[in-house]
């Protein structure tokens, strides 16, 4: 799946959300997430958020590596 990372913390432009063919990006307190068992793998996320947040996860920089893990602790605390 993609990841959202760092950049997005307290900013939530949400400019990724409506790109989302199956609506796979939810809004949590400081940040958004997109559902790693949701995620179709299309990409059109990745170019709409101007903080360059999202990426694949094989291409998260190993220091954003802690919200690919919260990406799947997010969801299975709702
Ligand atoms: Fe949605 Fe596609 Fe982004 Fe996955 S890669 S979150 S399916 S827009």
């Amino acid at each position: 799946p993609y990841v959202i990372s760092e950049p997005c913390l307290d900013v939530l432009d949400k400019s990724c959300v409506e790109q989302c063919p199956v609506d796979c990006i939810y809004e949590g307190e400081r940040m958004l997430y997109i559902h790693p068992d949701e995620c179709i793998d299309c990409g059109a996320c990745e170019p709409a958020c101007p903080m360059e947040a999202i990426r694949h996860e094989s291409a998260v920089p190993p220091e954003w590596a802690d919200f690919i893990e919260a990406s799947h602790t997010f969801f299975d605390g709702l």
